[in-house]
């Protein structure tokens, strides 16, 4: 599979942390040069970019986009110049009852998880049919198919990036395109240790009950490892997965099997 993704480029947003930074790497690692997108301290990405140049011999540039302005989108993905994967993975979350959520959290969770990946492939999608040839993948979440209790904005903006990458899948069918969504379960990375953190001082117990909590989702009662995911985005990539388009692929041990 090495070889088939060698000198193709892959833009991948929210790649400063957690499961989109092993992506680009993995896919770094399978020989792709990568813009990396995220926020973070400069000096720490600046590190980041350079080691992953030096360890994977591939160019990787970083790109400081806010993926929520649609003008800083189009410039990422013009300063890429051919982009042959996009990866839109950045989301943030937030969680409390409906009747409580601040309407600015509403706003911005929607325009991070989801109005993002449609400015990012809307821009990207004149070139790959031009060229008829592209691979958008789209990390989506367990609650892109169902739903938790605090989540209403997330939850909202998953079901909608599943019904996006349906849309995507079904305009570039005969432009050699693909386009999917990722679904995974509770991953520990930032964002979900932040949520183990607010929970349990929201409801005055400890961490590891927090952490139970969301493993209780899971039947195999384990986090799924950023890397599953991180070799399900270069299968997908790969001309082995070919056909597959519109899917939505679940990596959330069993979850949503319940
Ligand atoms: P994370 O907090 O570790 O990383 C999020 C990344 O998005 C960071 O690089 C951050 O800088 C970037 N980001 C946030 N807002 C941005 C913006 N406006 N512009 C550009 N970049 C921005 O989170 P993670 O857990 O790695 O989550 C990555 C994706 O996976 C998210 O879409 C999340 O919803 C999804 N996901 C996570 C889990 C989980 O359990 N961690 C489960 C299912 C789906």
């Amino acid at each position: 599979m090495a070889s088939s993704l060698k000198g193709k480029t892959a833009i991948v947003t929210g790649s400063t942390s957690g499961i989109g930074m092993e992506i680009a790497k993995t896919l770094a690692g399978e020989g792709c040069n990568i813009v990396l997108n995220g926020f973070g301290d400069a000096k720490q990405i600046e590190q980041e970019r350079s080691n992953m140049e030096k360890q994977y011999k591939v160019k990787v540039t970083y790109s400081a986009a806010d993926v929520t302005n649609n003008d800083e989108v189009k410039k990422m993905i013009d300063d890429a110049g051919q982009v042959d994967i996009l990866v839109n993975n950045a989301g943030i979350q937030f969680v409390a009852p409906v009747e409580e959520f601040p309407v600015d959290k509403w706003a911005a969770i929607l325009a991070t998880n989801l109005s993002s990946a449609f400015y990012a492939v809307r821009e990207v999608l004149p070139q790959m049919k031009k060229r008829k040839s592209g691979r958008i993948i789209n990390i989506a979440s367990a609650h892109g198919l169902v739903a938790s209790p605090g989540k209403v904005a997330y939850v909202a903006a998953k079901h909608g990036i599943v019904g996006l990458t349906k849309v995507v899948a079904v305009e570039t069918g005969t432009f050699g395109i693909t386009c999917n969504s990722i679904c995974p379960g509770y991953v520990k990375t930032p964002l979900v240790d932040k949520q183990i953190k607010d929970n349990a001082a929201k409801n005055g117990d400890s961490e590891q009950d927090e952490k139970n909590k969301l493993l209780d989702k899971h039947p195999n009662k384990e986090f799924v490892k950023t890397e599953e995911i991180a070799s399900l985005v270069v299968y997908l990539c790969s001309d082995a997965a070919q056909s597959i388009t519109g899917a939505h692929i679940s990596i959330d041990g069993g979850w949503t099997a319940e």
